[in-house]
């Protein structure tokens, strides 16, 4: 069915988010997963969503790569439909070509890492480049290995994935994602899958995206530690929504909600 509420074509203006939802609801049948989300994140910001599993945290990243639809409501990345195209002066439901377009602008790192099996890290990074932005090879060849020396992996730049560590796994699919020159980053619990021991390896690299790159990224993690470090801000997803929202400060030391309370208190 055609949007017909009044969301604008595109969002112009200096200081627009880089994202936005604007009334995002999604359901699974008769499950309504989220319940009219409202979320900006601005140009360079980190944001964390923590919750309790079944909270809709994962959702969220999925309409936002693109691998579910949303039955109400718009999402914009940097002021453009994500989720809509323009028709007759109004918004409709994208098509898949305005969809292939779009996820352009998004890198998804996921817990289970998703790299190729039969390529080598270095091919796992040109890949993307070269077939869907056109790259030419030698410029995707340089850019992959330039980012993988900044994960750390340049030496493991022709091993396939099944040579390599978990920990060394995730470095290569973020430098993958990075490869893209994603405006938003998604990072879906990308050390849930981890030895601890090689936790640290992942969430420095993060750590580094974040102190030295200022990307716009948005991150589902179990892990309080790590995002209260890291994170611009903290969203607490109850039930679909935004249950609370802060600083790092604001939401782990000062919670103001009851499930924020209870949610933290089981988890530390
Ligand atoms: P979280 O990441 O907070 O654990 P999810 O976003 O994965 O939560 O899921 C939110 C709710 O949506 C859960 O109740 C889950 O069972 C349900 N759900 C997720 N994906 C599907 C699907 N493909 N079909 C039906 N229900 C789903």
């Amino acid at each position: 069915m055609d949007t017909q509420v009044e969301y604008p074509l595109c969002l112009n203006g200096p200081d627009i988010p880089m994202v936005q939802f604007r009334n995002v609801s999604k359901r699974y049948g008769g499950l309504t997963v989220l319940h009219g989300l409202d979320l900006d994140i601005s140009e360079g910001e980190m944001v964390s969503i923590i919750g309790p599993s079944g909270s809709g945290k994962t959702t969220v990243l999925r309409v936002l790569m693109t691998l579910e639809t949303i039955d109400d409501g718009v999402i914009y990345i940097d002021g453009k439909p994500l989720t809509h195209m323009t028709r007759d002066n109004r918004l409709v439901p994208a098509n898949q070509q305005h969809l292939r377009h779009m996820r352009k602008d998004i890198g998804m790192c996921f817990q289970h890492f998703n790299l190729f099996p039969h390529m080598t890290a270095l091919e796992n990074c040109m890949e993307g480049p070269v077939y869907s932005l056109g790259m030419n090879k030698k410029e995707a060849r340089e850019r992959a290995l330039e980012l993988l020396d900044m994960v750390g992996v340049a030496d493991k730049r022709d091993q396939h994935p099944s040579r390599l560590s978990g920990g060394q796994q995730q470095r290569v699919a973020i430098a993958r994602a990075l490869a893209m020159r994603p405006k938003v980053m998604l990072f879906d619990e990308v050390t849930s899958a981890l030895d601890p021991e090689v936790i640290g390896e992942v969430t420095n690299v993060i750590r580094r995206l974040v102190s030295d790159h200022k990307l716009t990224m948005l991150m589902v993690t179990h892990q309080m530690g790590f995002a209260r470090d890291i994170s611009d801000r903290i969203c607490f997803f109850y039930d679909g929504k935004i249950e609370e929202q802060g600083t790092a400060s604001d939401v782990f030391e000062n919670p103001q909600r009851e499930r924020t309370r209870q949610f933290l208190s089981a988890v530390n």
